[in-house]
């Protein structure tokens, strides 16, 4: 292997977590918990504005590349989906699975796209309560994570993690050289307009696509677009190594905050979309034990004194 090559690679190892926005809260919740059988793993608050909540999903225990988390503003506007956005977020479910979520989603009262098939997996796109773009990929592909148990969706049609992100762009080279340089991605498969890349040991979890659709506008942000997408990176070590690559190459990363559930660093690829590079340490129990994950309102160090007040504020999502 060249020196060079491996010494700038930032050794990521698949997707960490997708954000999004949403509107009410409420409403949110009971579509990841009770329509898409996720669980709500973490309530706590932004930490940039300690007013909205900050919402997590996934998994039992929300192991990274299940996540998937919202700041949800009662009344924000509605963004678009469009180019220079994280445009869908796609988990993961046992092939086979499309008619079961099929007739689910529509006993919800939401209507799918008709299934497609997408690199030989059958791919079932709708959208949440706020309009974000999510897909149900019904994979052949060996994926061993379990789902998170629902009284309603059995573990063969349960959600397992993500599968992929695919992110619109008006051009794939600029993102794609991004991706397969620094970023360690491999490109794996194309089809007119989408171009599939992975990285790490590769398999759901780790690909992101490029779509390059000219019937796309440029996104706008609001609610029912995705805010950023993260990376995994084992550790702290690992991550400030790959935030030297990052420095190195004028990326305008961030100083590493404290997500207190992970450490993050922060930059944009070339069409805009903010990514994100987020440690798998110290995980979602490091303030609460895995049986009440998500039951009580968690806060940072820095918003415990103004507990009272911010519990006030924010509206009751039980
Ligand atoms: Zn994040």
């Amino acid at each position: 292997m060249n020196p060079a090559t491996t010494a700038s690679n930032l050794h990521l190892t698949g997707l960490h977590h997708v954000t999004a926005v949403a509107g009410d809260p409420r409403r949110n919740v009971e579509f990841y918990t009770r329509v898409l059988g996720l669980r709500l793993i973490k309530r706590t608050v932004n930490f940039d504005d300690p007013s909205t909540y900050h919402l997590y999903y996934g998994d039992s225990v929300g192991t990274p590349g299940s996540v998937l988390t919202f700041f949800p503003w009662a009344g924000v506007r509605r963004g678009r989906p469009g180019t220079g956005q994280a445009y869908a977020t796609a988990f993961s479910v046992p092939a086979g699975s499309v008619p079961f979520w099929t007739a689910r989603l529509l006993a919800h009262g939401v209507t799918p796209a008709a299934p497609v098939t997408r690199f030989g997996d059958e791919a079932l796109a709708f959208n949440d309560p706020d309009g974000l773009v999510l897909e149900l990929i019904a994979t052949s592909e060996p994926d061993t994570r379990t789902a998170h148990a629902h009284p309603e969706i059995s573990a063969a049609h349960g959600i397992r993690g993500f599968h992929s992100v695919t992110l619109a762009v008006t051009s794939a080279a600029p993102t794609a050289a991004l991706l397969t340089g620094p970023m360690g991605y491999r490109a794996t498969l194309s089809s007119p307009g989408r171009i599939r890349y992975s990285v790490g040991t590769a398999g759901p979890g780790s690909y992101i696509d490029l779509l390059v659709d000219p019937k796309l506008a440029r996104g706008l942000p609001g609610a029912g677009t995705v805010h950023h997408i993260a990376f995994r990176t084992p550790d702290d070590a690992t991550q400030a190594e790959a935030r030297k690559i990052l420095v190195d190459l004028d990326l305008q990363v961030s100083p590493v905050m404290d997500r207190n559930y992970f450490h993050s660093i922060y930059y944009r690829e070339p069409e805009g979309v903010l990514f994100e590079i987020a440690t798998d340490n110290p995980g979602f129990t490091v303030d609460e034990p895995l049986a009440t994950l998500g039951h009580a309102l968690k806060l940072p160090a820095q918003y415990e004194s103004q507990r009272a007040e911010i519990e006030a504020h924010l509206p009751k999502i039980d």
